[in-house]
């Protein structure tokens, strides 16, 4: 069974995980109405591994690198530039084929990659065999994984030894011989409720007296202990809204509790080796912004289209002004593909494992997150305050005052109104809404917050060969010295 259907996917969440949302305990997440779609979305996935397009098809499975059976290409551990640029490009594809967020496999995959790399950097026979094992699993049985790294924290000022109680970051509170036990909070957990395969890496790097906390693994989402407290999403289409007919994409983030949890050992990646933490913490980071810049791609092109599209419903694409803001729509665009397939083109190798370019990574997620609100402002311009104020098509659709609003909302003469309308709700979706406001926070914190990229940044940018460079030119050091 290396690929699954959808319908097999759905079905093995009903294994007694245990889930609440809005207060709520819910016994089958499938079927609830919010949850369900998560499962929709992360279901979605699998319909791009049964296409009968082979184009699409053959982009989502890869033969299995030792024995040619076919496995979901997330499952692919990138070896080379090639391998990266496939990965942008099934997330890519993937939004664009079903839209929304692809995170059925990305960001588990992003941390069980940076977990290959420690291991071999660790020169630990066990943890290498133990994430070969596991990826072997996740081949096998076509997993949904989530990644949680992101801990409680606490007093953020305050070291993980140093908090109010032990369980701000999760760590280790018992071992034996078959394994270890591990207490704590992971928060923000894309997708968690609705994953198979839980894998978790350090918030951060550790220090000596924090080894306990110094620990990664995987472990099943039914695992006795684990309780998943959800957020409350937006369920799915109103008939207030137009064009619902589509599905709604979204997926449900979840702080997961760790209460007392037991993980055998050979589930386990890192136990005490707190000297590798940082390298953990950094490689998955890195992996991870590049897939989050790789997913944003098309999440921005629909927005810019929106602008675009609006300038003409409303007739002023010509207009110099608007041209000027479209020149940096496109420009913020552009720039963030540009690094995006740049990270892809120039990896860093760890032994046989290509690492995205972590300076290009961290570089094109700044960008994104710090010129994000601007560009949001942009596309708010040019849509006009009917952004804000539109009727909705239950208005469109009562006889009563339907000819009020085809009268007197229409545009530019060769668009209908309708038309218009629909353009001005799609952009309101991305610019005025609950969702909007969300991504916007999302774009600030999710996959590290802008200080967590300038760091990586300055640790990865040559700033003595900038001063050398700038002391030759002031006559202090020689030109041949640098
Ligand atoms: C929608 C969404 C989805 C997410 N999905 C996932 C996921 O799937 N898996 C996962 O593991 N995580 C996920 N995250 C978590 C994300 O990585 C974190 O939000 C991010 O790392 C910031 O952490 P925080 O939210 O705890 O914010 P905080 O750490 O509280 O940060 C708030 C501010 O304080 C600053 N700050 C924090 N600590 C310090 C310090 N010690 N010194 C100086 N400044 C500090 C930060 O730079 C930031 O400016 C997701 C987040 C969002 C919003």
């Amino acid at each position: 069974m290396a690929i699954r259907t959808a319908d097999e996917y759905k079905k093995s969440l009903r294994d007694g995980r245990r889930v609440y949302i809005r207060g709520q305990k819910v016994d089958d997440i499938t079927k609830h109405p919010i949850l369900g779609v998560t499962v929709d979305t992360i279901a979605a996935g699998y319909e791009l591994t049964a296409s009968k397009d082979p184009a699409v098809r053959d982009l989502f499975v890869a033969p299995h690198p030792k024995t040619g059976e076919p496995v979901n290409r997330y499952f692919i551990t990138p070896k080379n530039k090639e391998d990266l640029a496939n990965r942008t490009k099934m997330i890519q594809r993937s939004i664009e084929i079903i839209g929304g967020l692809p995170f059925g496999k990305d960001i588990g995959t992003d941390c069980l990659n940076a977990a290959f790399v420690v291991a071999g950097q660790m020169g630990k026979k066990q943890y290498q065999d133990n994430a070969v094992n596991f990826l072997e699993h996740l081949r096998k049985n076509d997993l949904h994984t989530c990644g949680a790294v992101t801990c409680v924290k606490g007093d953020r000022s305050k070291e993980p030894s140093k908090q109010k109680h032990p369980d701000y970051y999760l760590h280790v509170v018992d071992k034996n011989k078959e394994g270890i036990v591990v207490k704590g909070a992971k928060i923000h957990i894309t997708s968690a409720p609705a994953a198979n395969e839980i894998i978790v890496v350090p918030t951060r790097q550790m220090r000596e007296d924090e080894g306990d906390y110094a620990v990664s693994f995987a472990i099943p989402a039914n695992t006795k202990g684990i309780t998943f407290i959800c957020r409350g999403g937006r369920g799915t289409w109103s008939d207030h809204e137009f064009h619902a007919d589509r599905p709604v994409r979204e997926l449900t983030e979840a702080i997961i509790i760790f209460d007392n949890v037991f993980v055998p050992w050979e589930r386990v990646f890192m136990c005490g080796e707190w000297q590798y933490s940082m390298l953990l913490a950094y490689t998955f980071a890195t992996f991870h912004r590049f897939t989050a810049i790789s997913y944003k791609v098309p999440a921005v092109e629909v927005m810019a289209g929106c602008a675009v599209a609006m300038a003409k419903y409303n007739g002023l694409d010509k207009v110099g002004h608007i041209r000027d803001k479209l020149a940096d729509i496109a420009a913020y665009v552009e720039t963030l593909r540009a690094l995006t397939n740049a990270a892809a083109n120039d990896p860093v190798m760890y032994g046989d494992i290509a690492v995205p370019n972590p300076l290009i990574a961290n570089m094109a997620k700044l960008h994104f997150a710090s010129k994000y609100h601007a560009f949001v402002e942009l596309i708010q311009d040019i849509g006009g305050g009917i952004l804000a104020t539109a009727p909705d098509k239950k208005d469109w659709e009562n006889p009563d005052i339907h000819d009020y609003l085809e009268h007197y909302l229409g545009g530019a003469d060769k668009y209908s109104t309708l038309d218009r309308l629909k353009m001005i709700h799609e952009a309101m979706r991305h610019v005025c809404s609950h969702e909007s406001a969300f991504h916007e926070v999302t774009t600030v914190h999710a996959e590290g917050s802008m200080a967590a990229q300038k760091m990586m940044i300055l640790v990865e940018s040559p700033l003595q060969r900038y001063e050398m460079m700038a002391m030759a030119a002031a006559g202090i050091i020689s030109s041949k010295q640098h």
